[in-house]
């Protein structure tokens, strides 16, 4: 076969790939699940041995109701590829085949002279790009280890300040990625913390994981729901993962340096979600009222038209472990305000999104925190 698919070196995944001979060459392909219930991120390259004339390509996503929220239009359906290492770019809105047992294909045209093409479910976002961003943020800004994963990669925490004991500065603790392939959340963090950076002194002290789950994020997995733990789930006490243990610890040292005040954790929605960005809300240990209710108006108003007309939402939708999540953990162990975000991957309402987007929602996120700490 003249074309060659395979897991792309950083972040791949791919699985069930089928090429046959064209014009177009067709490549059917799904996610790759990596041993859990759930999938949806994929990212792979295709190489072509001898590009034939035109070299067309029909890209067949198969089965995509069995991915996570995937069984929305075709329309919102989004990927994105580059050529060589070029800047990435969307794919146009998906075609969709009916097939006469009713399950659906999602197909994509693409068409370049090669040698390679990469094609992955969002944006991808990984240790780079947390390089530049502190590279991009300058000193006070630092990245330090905290620990390892279960795997045994570095945890790295990046940090405005270390705090001091019983410091006064407000405090944001934050995360992302605890779901390995919700990549919109990152760039959406990233975007938040150029704001909070460019506040300098005036602005709360900020320490943040971005890469929490950093073993499933450089195997390629989807990372949600993954066996024989969620990392979003794993904040019982005793911890569940090493993960847990380690930023736990951390965020309990935050704690004695400055003045809490918010913890943040960045997510994405399901495949097809479009109707905006939205936080879920989790009941207190007593029942009293939601603490971060105030944080929640202030930053809606800020998002304006990215928040989802259904942006306060409450987390009881059925999950596979009963232990908390983090920021369930924060309100109810710690008795924080917690608030988890949900940033859609492809679109919201009918603009699609990119990366710039993303950070302006993570900027437009920052100045209504900051309009908050004021
Ligand atoms: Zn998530």
């Amino acid at each position: 076969m003249p074309l060659v698919v395979s897991p792309s070196p950083q972040f791949g995944n791919v699985c069930d790939v089928q090429i046959e001979a064209g014009p177009p060459t067709t490549v059917r392909f799904t996610a790759d699940p990596c041993g859990g219930p759930e999938a949806l991120w994929f990212c792979f390259t295709l190489t072509w041995r001898e590009p034939p004339a035109g070299a067309e390509v029909e890209l067949i996503l198969t089965n995509p109701n069995n991915l996570l929220g995937g069984g929305g239009p075709a329309a919102t359906w989004r990927p994105v590829w580059r050529v060589e290492h070029g800047a990435w770019q969307r794919l146009p809105a998906a075609t969709e085949r009916a097939l006469p047992d009713g399950r659906r294909e999602l197909s994509w045209r693409l068409n370049w002279d090669g040698p390679t093409a990469e094609v992955a479910f969002c944006y991808p976002y990984g240790r780079d790009d947390v390089a530049g961003l502190i590279a991009d943020l300058g000193a006070p800004w630092r990245a330090d280890t905290i620990g390892v994963s279960q795997g045994g990669r570095p945890l790295t925490r990046l940090s405005n300040g270390p705090g001091a004991p019983e410091g006064a500065r407000p405090g944001i603790y934050c995360m992302a990625r605890q779901h390995a392939g919700e990549t919109s959340g990152s760039w959406a963090l990233d975007g938040f913390l150029r704001v909070i950076a460019a506040a300098g002194d005036a602005g709360p002290l900020v320490w943040c994981v971005p890469l929490a789950n950093i073993d499933s994020i450089e195997q390629g997995e989807y990372g949600k729901d993954p066996y024989p733990y969620d990392l979003n789930r794993a904040w019982g006490s005793p911890p569940y993962r090493h993960e847990t243990l380690a930023i736990g610890d951390d965020v309990r040292r935050f704690l004695r340096r400055c003045r809490p005040t918010l913890i943040l954790d960045w997510h994405a929605p399901g495949a097809c979600e479009t109707d905006g960005v939205y936080t879920f809300v989790f009941p207190t240990a007593d029942n009293t009222p939601d603490q971060a209710a105030p944080w929640r108006e202030r930053v809606a108003a800020a998002l304006a038209d990215y928040a989802s007309p259904n942006y306060h939402r409450v987390a009881d939708y059925p999950s596979r472990w009963t232990t908390p999540s983090f920021t369930r953990w924060a309100s109810q162990s710690l008795g924080l305000p917690a608030m988890s975000i949900e940033v859609p991957y492809g679109m919201i309402g009918g603009q699609v999104l990119t990366p710039d987007v993303y950070r302006e929602i993570g900027r437009r996120f920052a100045e209504g925190v900051l309009a908050g700490l004021a």
